[in-house]
């Protein structure tokens, strides 16, 4: 049997008729950038977020950026992020010429926590990014009232968790100013680049707004610096007919995880996700560890099942970063769940087949010996 480690062939063949005429519209409008299109989709993920506003963007790079130098973060200025996340937080804080000052995860949730962020507090700091990784929020309630202690911004990383919640409120509405990506893998993809901000600030939002157009609130009168980062009509027009889906989607994420950690919690060499109390996770990514993951990577190829490991190496560890003078061993957090880390496969469509064949041949690797 052949698994891919990620498909859109059922997704896309829910969707299909629904997406190409939302396209077809678009084409037809003949105005394809800042429109009612865009108007709509802002709206529709501002209340799914449970937020006033909502700013579409070009990225999620750009979406952090953004909202980095709408709170007026940058030179001299330490950001909190976590060591272990996709690079673009790290690169996100880089851009703005801020400092990076990273912060181990726990190791169970691979989400930063308000205990470990604390020890890193200095006059200097100003913001936290907590990364809602693979899809489980983080203990935004502990954050946000640290962050209220010392008078920290806090812009949640949402890129992985769209739909989450923590004690029943959606990620993406806990920060000052929140950023989230549509790049097409995410739980709520374009066919494209797409990003988007959330707040409930009304001044934030607007700050956001000129800094993604050109600094511009009126054409050609330019009050900031701003860069051109705009989510396109087309796409805000096809994740418009996307986000009805989202939560049926990250259900069905989670009965296929479920059914992951039913078939897989007795096996001795394997550690799989935790949920923590409070938080709820929609596996953007179910990630197991193993110290043999290699050999288990190898081994389940060879079975036809496809696997990722989300990340090899951590941002510390990149070339890129070699002039912050972290030493490779700095961070063992971080190198543990990318020395030991396999992502499975697990999209909407998925079928329980499928899922019982990969867990089969994990329990049969392990078995070998
Ligand atoms: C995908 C991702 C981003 C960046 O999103 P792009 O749209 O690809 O720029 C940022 N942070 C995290 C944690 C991500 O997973």
């Amino acid at each position: 049997m052949q698994v891919p480690y990620l498909s859109f062939d059922a997704q896309n063949a829910l969707i299909r008729e629904q997406v190409l005429a939302a396209m077809a519209a678009v084409f037809d409008s003949k105005w394809y950038i800042l429109g009612n299109y865009l108007r709509s989709f802002e709206e529709a993920y501002a209340a799914f977020s449970n937020t006033k506003y909502c700013v579409g963007v070009g990225n999620g790079f750009d979406a952090l950026q953004i909202a980095l130098k709408a709170l007026v973060i940058g030179p001299g200025d330490e950001v909190i992020v976590p060591s272990h996340t996709f690079i673009a937080t790290w690169l996100a804080v880089s851009a703005v010429g801020a400092n990076i000052v990273p912060v181990e995860p726990d190791e169970r949730t691979y989400n930063i926590t308000a205990e470990t962020i604390r020890k890193v507090i200095t006059s200097r700091t100003k913001a936290i990014i907590p990364v809602h990784l693979y899809g489980q929020a983080c203990d935004m309630a502990a954050i946000m009232s640290l962050a209220a202690e010392f008078n920290l911004q806090v812009i949640e990383d949402n890129a992985q968790a769209q739909g989450a919640t923590f004690k029943g409120r959606p990620t993406g509405s806990f920060g000052n100013l929140n950023a989230t990506s549509f790049y097409p893998v995410k739980n709520l993809g374009a066919l494209g680049d797409a990003g988007a901000l959330t707040t409930d600030s009304p001044e934030l939002a607007e700050k956001a707004r000129f800094l993604q157009n050109y600094g511009s609130s009126q054409k050609y009168h330019h009050e900031v610096l701003g860069v051109n980062s705009r989510l396109d009509e087309l796409q805000a027009a096809i994740l418009s007919q996307k986000l009805p889906w989202l939560n049926k989607w990250n259900e069905e994420r989670q009965a296929i995880a479920g059914r992951y950690q039913a078939h897989l919690s007795n096996l001795p060499d394997l550690v799989l996700p935790v949920v923590a109390p409070g938080a709820t996770h929609v596996y953007h990514i179910f990630m197991i560890r193993t110290p043999r993951r290699d050999a288990l990577q190898k081994y389940l190829a060879g079975k036809g099942i496809g696997t990722a490991i989300h990340y090899p190496i951590p941002p510390h560890r990149q070339k890129a970063y070699a002039y912050l003078g972290f030493a490779p061993e700095d961070f063992p957090i971080a190198n543990l769940i990318s020395a030991t880390g396999l992502s499975l496969p697990l999209w909407p469509g998925l079928t329980q087949e499928k899922t019982d064949y990969i867990c089969t041949e994990i329990i049969n690797f392990f078995n070998q010996l």
